[in-house]
């Protein structure tokens, strides 16, 4: 069998068994985005971004995008309540049955505890599939270069890097044409604080994860194709039948 057919029987047979729920890890910057969409479009299963559903609501002007606005500009993490009901109305839908990937959600312990609590109340008290958290590990030098090159369509929320790639220094997006923009928390000052809220406030969460769940690190420092590469080798290792310890993959 080729490499490509290998590839792609793993790939095909990650969610034959239970649902599998990814929970990617990162600091801002560290292309969690780039990275869950990719594998969103390998495993088939849905791509869950809490920033992405806030900022949809705030382009929207709806009520709870007014509510979240204040917070997400200084880069402070938005109220709970918001938070978990849009996450979890989100993963009730039936597309979220075999399985979703969470990125951005849970950012905090409280958070993640209560993702437990509520999926072990939909699966009424039955174990409810893989979990795996993926965390991307990223030098602080990168993300800010990273963050602060980062542009955005705001029609279409397509996202280009000044830094990275040709289109994001184009002055308008290249799909649509509209003038690409700074998101507001890629100010200094935000970014300062969104790099301080991960380390005290997401990083905790691994402790809480470990022992029970599956814990790949991926060197994000590399071009974008051979962190994806990696990705898709952890979790293809930690889905099968023989899990792999942690450490830097
Ligand atoms: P992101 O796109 O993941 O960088 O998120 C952008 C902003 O949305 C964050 O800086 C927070 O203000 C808000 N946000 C996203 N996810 C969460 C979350 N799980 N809890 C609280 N606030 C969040």
């Amino acid at each position: 069998m080729c490499n490509q057919q290998v590839k792609e029987k793993n790939v095909n047979s990650i969610g034959e068994n239970r649902s599998l729920v990814v929970i990617a890890l990162g600091a801002p910057g560290s292309g969690k985005g780039t990275q869950c969409t990719k594998l969103a479009e390998l495993l088939q299963i849905p791509h869950i971004s809490s920033g992405d559903m806030l900022r949809a609501h705030l382009r929207a002007n709806s009520s709870f995008g007014g509510k979240a606005q204040k917070a997400i500009a200084h880069g402070r993490l938005v109220d709970d309540n918001l938070v978990l009901s849009l996450v979890f109305q989100r993963i009730s839908a039936m597309d979220c049955a075999a399985g979703f990937i969470l990125d951005g959600f849970p950012r905090t312990v409280e958070q993640a505890q209560a993702l437990d609590a509520y999926r072990f109340y939909k699966s009424k008290g039955s174990r409810f599939g893989r979990e795996i958290v993926l965390q991307l590990v990223v030098r602080s030098a990168s993300l800010v270069q990273r963050l602060s090159g980062r542009r955005v369509c705001p029609s279409c929320a397509s996202v280009f890097n000044v830094n990275a790639d040709a289109s994001g220094r184009e002055a308008s997006c290249v799909f649509d044409g509209s003038q690409l923009v700074s998101r507001t928390d890629d100010c200094e000052e935000a970014i300062a604080r969104r790099l301080q809220i991960y380390e005290q406030q997401t990083l905790p969460i691994l402790s809480y994860y470990a022992g029970r769940v599956e814990i790949a690190q991926v060197d994000g420092d590399q071009p974008a194709d051979a962190v994806t590469a990696q990705v898709l080798r952890a979790i293809i290792c930690y889905s099968g039948e023989k899990a792999k310890p942690g450490g830097l993959l």
